[in-house]
């Protein structure tokens, strides 16, 4: 039969050349491919899996939902599944943030919550510019692309990207000088050559940029600008969302409030394709049906998601659960870093890496832990970055679990290690891509 995979699916296809295996059944922080092997998930569905796979919590009212004979597809129509999770949503997260935001269901994935939040903020302010920032990701339709970092990414949309412009991270430029102080200029002098933008759209962490968090001054900074000179600041959440970084939203750690919030990967908890783009009342201008499309909201979706909310954000015990999770990955990430010469932690909560000095170790170290049964991707431009996600949920004693053959793999991989691999079986490390 051959492998149909490699015979039948395009070449684009990017995660099953690293991660060379069928995988058959997941449960928790745990996949099992079809020929035995476990694989303990540091990956987590690129943070769609933020409360593990098939969770219990989440999986029974999803069945019993399938059996009652309620509605699955429904475009944008009313039903008891979505105004279930308006309510939850309504209740366990905005009105305990004292945050007022419509809800608005795009398409469901990121980048559809992306395009919804640039359009609205052109459509508001009647301005055409957005600017974004170095090594940014938000998507991969032109809209998204257009306010991307990756020139890889850039290139393959095949036109130019424009109307939009990119600009110094926190940290880019070594903070020498201030990385905001560019945009400070820009904008207050009417010589700068810059149209004044619409919005700034913004990560909190660039997960798939390097796994680079700003510091809550440079975001609490930036939110200043840009109300003072009547930017629309978008937050996009949708990888460091949904608890990721520690709280449910990214950004209550800075105590800023965006005007346009974008949310997908984790909001349904189950990995099943829902987003949102949230945004004060006062930019909703949409006329009706002006922005739509066929899978706006999923009412199975919908299920998983109020169970998510409802069992893990009702009150804030998931919260110091998910710091003490931080807190350890944090101190293994450390000693682990601590093997590899000029390396160093970067994240922020369970959205963290091990920066490496040059994509060959980090790529190894992926590679490695997986041939030693632990999924862990690259990230940052030149994939420089070992990139761990943990579930949220995971326990204390399967962190510690990952850990070990993390370390061991850099042990391998820095040749600190007499035998490498010992875990499952040894295999050559190629230079798989990255993403
Ligand atoms: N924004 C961010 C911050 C992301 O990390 C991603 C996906 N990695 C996207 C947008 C795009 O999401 P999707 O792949 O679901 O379109």
């Amino acid at each position: 039969m051959g492998d149909i995979f490699a015979s039948v699916e395009s070449e684009v296809r990017s995660y099953c050349r690293e991660w060379d295996t069928v995988f058959d059944r997941a449960a928790g922080e745990w996949l099992y491919s079809e020929d035995g092997r476990k694989y303990i998930d540091f990956f987590s569905g690129a943070g769609a899996l933020n409360y593990g796979h098939n969770n219990p919590l989440l999986l029974e009212p999803l069945i019993a939902y399938l059996r009652s004979g309620s509605v699955i597809h429904s475009l944008d129509m009313k039903t008891t599944a979505k105004r279930r999770f308006l309510e939850m949503f309504q209740e366990l997260i905005l009105v305990p943030r004292d945050l007022d935001y419509k809800v608005m269901f795009t398409g469901p994935t990121g980048t559809n919550s992306v395009e919804a939040a640039l359009k609205l903020a052109r459509k508001v302010t009647g301005r055409h510019h957005v600017l974004s920032f170095t090594n940014a990701f938000h998507g991969m339709t032109l809209g998204a692309l257009a306010v991307t970092g990756n020139s890889m990414k850039r290139q393959g949309a095949g036109i130019p990207l424009n109307n939009t412009s990119s600009i110094p991270y926190d940290g880019f430029l070594n903070g020498q000088p201030d990385d905001l102080l560019w945009l400070r200029c820009a904008l207050e002098d009417s010589g700068s050559g810059m149209d004044k933008p619409a919005a700034v759209i913004v990560e909190t962490v660039q997960g798939e940029g390097g796994v680079r968090a700003a510091r809550a001054s440079w975001l609490r900074a930036l939110s200043d600008l840009c109300r003072h000179h009547e930017v629309l600041l978008i937050v996009d959440d949708v990888q460091a969302g949904c608890g990721r970084t520690g709280t449910f939203f990214s950004f209550e750690e800075a105590g800023i409030q965006p005007d346009i919030v974008c949310m997908s990967k984790s909001l349904s908890g189950f990995g099943l394709p829902l987003a949102v783009t949230l945004f004060r009342p006062d930019l909703d201008i949409w006329k009706p049906g002006e922005h739509n499309g066929t899978f706006r909201g999923h009412n199975p979706a919908f299920v998983t998601g109020a169970a998510a909310l409802e069992n893990y954000w009702n009150g804030r015990e998931f919260e110091s659960q998910i710091a003490a999770r931080a807190a350890q990955l944090h101190a293994g990430l450390a000693t682990v870093a601590g093997k590899i010469e000029g390396s160093h932690v970067r994240g922020r909560g369970l959205l963290a890496g091990i920066y490496c000095p040059d994509a060959a170790t980090a790529r190894n170290v992926s590679a490695v832990s997986f041939a030693s049964g632990l999924l862990v991707e690259t990230s940052g431009p030149q994939g420089e970055v070992v990139k761990v996600m943990p579930p949220l949920t995971i326990s204390a004693e399967s962190m510690a679990y990952g850990l070990d053959i993390l370390c061991e793999a850099v042990r391998s991989v820095t040749g600190e290690l007499l035998d490498p691999m010992p875990r499952i079986h040894r295999r050559e490390v190629t230079g798989v891509g990255t993403r």
